[in-house]
């Protein structure tokens, strides 16, 4: 690994040993003052940027004032090692700090400086709950120092979006983020666009989101008008090929390969000369009826139902109504099946998040695990990891793996060890690598008698995994859990008395004002004390009547704003809610620090893996929800030789060894010889993986370029409030290109024109920019090229100035309208357009690609000849149509 300071903690923290007991002499001298003295400090700071200061300079001040809030606010200490890795961060690093180390309190420091300037700060969470949740809770030192904070929800609407991104410091998901950027480059009024320019960033569980979520980008989608019927005679024509002469199947891959006998038998069916063209194409189609025909089944994987095709959940076998296949498949297997085929829908606007990212000014990250990952970060994002030791010295156990010859023995022994545990006393989180092998053990713990719960990455269960995960630390508890689940929440020992408190206090509220009119405790606690206090609460919120007339999200929201952290009664009702809170904490607290007593004597969390993961990163994460903060735990991994990573990454090795060794199917293997294979199979299928990410990253890299140049068109437009220059700068661009096409072609191709070049060029010019016929071709006969060019620009010219006089007549301003609706259309539809055949491009790139040339070289110079064409294209189009509008349209309907 590669970072800046060696990869030696201690090293990192003598570097800034000074720095981090500078920011604690400050703050400690801050305790001294009043709160308006602390909450001043913003004003001072901010002011002393305007007068120029750099807002380093105002880094040890800065965090030492954070750090005073969040002891007032909060009531808690920063660490050493989280102002460190606050520094960390505030200089466009990523810090690695383990699970439960507090990152989120962490990033409030650089946060804070940074929103100083008025830039704004984005704060990247993984899912709406963790936003909201950091929102609300960081919010509060934030709004102590006179900050304001936003949070972006995933059904918020524009114009809430806005005010919160002008909000100092944003709380925001990756892909709302990534849409909204999205969908403001496509805003046709200004004042539609909800986000500012980017500025600094801090992007939480930063792994997830730039490693494992980078492999397919954020694609923004409407209906396309392409005809059905290519998707008939596609049908048509897979049912005349012939499989293993004209096509090849492949199974496993799930894919099919035309072989040169096909392709040519297609083209001739077809009567065209190449079916990968770019305009049109129609591999894509055959490909996909022969998909649809060869392994797509019929109420195996599809089921018909009302005449549509729906999808059969491959793990589950489940129908999932409403989702559809991708790329035009599931058309195809609907003119199969000879059924409606609907409609496909259109790339409208797309990015990866790796170009996405890198357009703010300055990026960081935190995580518990980038380590593995760091030639990534660094090569692809230009930014270092940097691994902050940990508060108290982990003591966890990572025993070392066992290894089954059959996947059955495996997870016997998985249950064996959890029924040990069980009895032992101690809690066991159970990581699983998807929802099938979830179930499978969840089925194999019920017939042992076992407890547990499931826990999964399904969206709509991330507010239960709260709940889940704040118990998953008690003793006797097994939490089964599948790859993504529970980030973000830390698993407690003996029980996570504040969230469960909480949770319990908002259940009861939901079951009593807005679902039954009933207390539902009995189902998930009985405690009697707990339940009076319950009780208590609910009757006097309805003597007081408090949430008479508020709608249900209402209730929501006031009630989770009284259950934050804050200790101040800041609003006169709060008192019966916060008091139940305590009430009902103070007994949890007791009752919780019993069992983690219990739960440290006896060893702490114990993780089990069930399979290796596709990177050591994620088996690291599973890993480090043990021993958190200095706390007891153990970790241990169960494998077998079936398992996907040995059996397709050199499981024979092990297989033989273990025959040779005449080895039983019950025993494992525990030996270093397969660590190092393990390692090894695991290192091959992270670059794999890395490879993939990095082809789309280059090839999105191309696309990006363009993107951020009709981008940076379009807000130019969009921000003009005179676009007419903009408008006859297309036209003479298009006079230009004319008049040089005509000037160099004549030349060389004199035999193919019987007319006169000066005849050519006005033809095309009259019809493009709809200049008088009058002009006369013998004027332009006795000119140069350059007075060809000055005689059309000022012809054009007179001819606008016309038309902008009779618009202007017809209703005053309409033309500066019309010019940037054209102008924005135009190049919306040529850009959409454009990223088709992009697309296109791609594809018959990769089928060329077994020839001499470098893929990647030459999807750039088509790509950028692609480009060019659209350019002229939408000049071209703008210009005509700017000189056509006949204002027969309704100016209303324009607009
Ligand atoms: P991470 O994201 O690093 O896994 P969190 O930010 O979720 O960790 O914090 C985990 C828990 O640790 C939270 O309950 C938080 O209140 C607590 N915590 C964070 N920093 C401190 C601190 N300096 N002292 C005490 N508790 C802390
Ligand atoms: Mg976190």
């Amino acid at each position: 690994m590669f970072n800046l300071f060696g990869n030696n903690p201690n090293k990192i923290l003598r570097k800034y040993e000074e720095k981090v007991d500078r920011i604690k002499l400050i703050s400690s001298e801050m305790k001294e003052w009043d709160d308006l003295e602390v909450q001043t400090q913003t004003k001072k700071f901010k002011k002393r940027i305007q007068e120029g200061s750099d807002i380093n300079a105002l880094l040890p001040e800065a965090f030492a004032t954070i750090k005073e809030a969040c002891r007032r606010v909060l009531h808690i200490n920063l660490f050493d090692v989280q102002i460190l890795g606050g520094i960390i961060l505030h200089e466009g690093n990523i810090t690695e700090m383990k699970t439960g180390e507090g990152k989120t309190l962490t990033s409030t420091l650089p946060a804070y400086l940074n929103a100083l300037t008025g830039s704004g700060v984005h704060i990247v969470t993984v899912n709406d709950y963790l936003a909201k949740r950091d929102a609300e809770w960081m919010g509060q030192i934030y709004s102590f120092l006179g900050i304001q904070t936003g949070l972006i929800q995933q059904n918020m609407d524009a114009a809430n979006r806005k005010i919160n991104y002008n909000k100092d410091i944003t709380y925001v998901t990756n892909s709302e983020l990534g849409f909204d950027y999205l969908r403001d480059n496509m805003a046709i009024d200004k004042d539609d666009i909800v986000q500012r320019d980017f500025n600094f960033c801090i992007i939480d569980e930063v792994d997830s989101i730039l490693i494992d979520e980078a492999r397919t980008p954020l694609i923004i989608s409407g209906p396309s008008d392409i005809p059905n019927n290519q998707y008939i005679t596609s049908n048509t024509l897979a049912q005349k090929l012939i499989v293993n002469q004209h096509y090849e199947i492949d199974e496993k891959a799930k894919n099919i390969i035309l072989t040169d006998e096909g392709i040519i038998f297609c083209e001739n069916f077809l009567q065209i000369s190449n079916i990968y063209q770019i305009e049109s194409p129609w591999a894509q189609y055959i490909l996909n009826a022969l998909k649809a025909q060869e392994l797509f089944l019929k109420d195996r994987n599809y089921i018909i139902k009302d005449n549509n095709v729906v999808i059969v959940d491959e793990f589950t076998g489940r129908i999932m109504p409403g989702r559809r296949w991708s790329d035009g498949l599931h058309q195809a297997i609907e003119a199969k099946e000879q059924v409606d085929i609907q409609n496909e829908n259109q790339t409208l606007a797309s990015i990866t998040y790796q170009n996405f990212f890198l357009l703010y000014h300055k990026l960081s990250g935190m995580t518990g695990t980038a380590s593995t990952e760091s030639p990534e970060f660094e090569k692809i994002y230009k930014i270092n990891v940097v691994s902050i030791p940990t508060n108290k010295t982990c003591i966890r156990e990572d025993l070392p793996d066992l290894v089954y010859k059959r996947e059955f023995n495996k997870w016997t022994a998985i249950a064996n060890e959890c029924y040990d545990m069980y009895k032992i006393g101690r809690p066991t989180l159970i990581g699983t690598t998807n929802v099938e092998k979830s179930e499978l053990l969840a089925k194999l713990l019920k017939e042992y008698g076992l407890p547990y719960n499931l826990l999964n990455a399904k969206p709509e269960n991330v507010e239960k995994e709260a709940e889940i995960i704040a118990q998953a630390g008690q003793s006797k508890t097994l939490t089964i859990a599948t790859n993504m689940a529970g980030r973000g929440t830390d698993i407690i020992l003996g029980g996570n008395a504040q969230q469960f408190s909480k949770l319990i206090i908002l259940q009861s509220i939901k079951d009593y004002f807005i679902h039954e009119q009933k207390l539902q405790i009995d189902n998930y606690q009985p405690d009697q004390e707990i339940k009076r206090y319950l009780k208590n609460m609910i009757s006097a919120l309805k003597q007081k009547k408090i949430f008479d007339h508020m709608t249900n999200e209402d209730i929501l929201s006031y009630t989770e704003l009284n259950l934050l952290d804050t200790q101040e009664l800041q609003y006169n009702q709060i008192d019966i809610i916060k008091t139940t809170y305590n009430q009902v904490f103070s007994l949890y607290d007791k009752i919780f620090s019993l069992d983690r007593k219990q739960v440290i004597e006896c060893g702490g969390l114990h993780v089990i893996g069930t399979e290796r993961h596709e990177s050591r990163r994620i088996d690291n994460q599973l890993r480090g929800r043990a021993g958190r903060q200095g706390d007891p735990g153990s970790s241990r991994f169960f494998l077998s030789l079936e398992d996907n990573l040995l059996r397709i990454f050199g499981g024979d090795k092990i297989l033989n060894l273990m025959e040779t060794l005449n080895i039983d199917d019950e025993v494992p293997i525990e030996s270093v010889i397969l660590n190092r294979s393990l390692d090894n199979a695991q290192k091959k299928v992270e670059s794999y993986y890395y490879d993939i990410r990095k082809q789309l990253f280059e090839y999105d890299e191309v696309l990006n370029n363009q993107r951020q140049a009709i981008y940076a068109e379009r807000k130019r437009i969009l921000h003009s409030t005179y676009v007419r220059d903009c408008l006859l700068e297309y036209g003479e661009n298009t006079i230009d290109e004319i008049v040089d096409f005509y000037y160099q072609e004549y030349n060389q191709q004199l035999a193919q024109y019987n007319t006169s070049r000066e005849k050519q060029i006005h033809k095309k010019i009259q019809v493009i920019l709809n200049l008088p016929s009058e002009i006369v071709v013998n004027l332009l006969n006795d000119m140069g090229e350059r007075e060809v060019k000055s005689f059309l620009y000022e012809q054009f010219r007179i001819t606008y100035d016309l038309r902008e006089a009779y618009l202007e007549q017809l209703r005053p301003g309409l033309v500066r309208q019309l010019e940037k609706y054209y102008l924005l259309q135009q190049i919306d539809t040529a850009w959409q357009e454009h990223l088709e055949k992009m697309a296109n491009l791609r594809e018959s790139i990769g089928w060329r690609s077994y020839g001499q040339q470098d893929p990647l070289t030459e999807y750039k110079n088509e790509a950028f000849g692609l480009f060019i064409n659209m350019i002229t294209y939408i000049r071209e189009t703008v210009s005509y149509f700017i000189m056509r509008s006949r204002l027969v349209i309704d100016p209303e309907k324009v607009m």
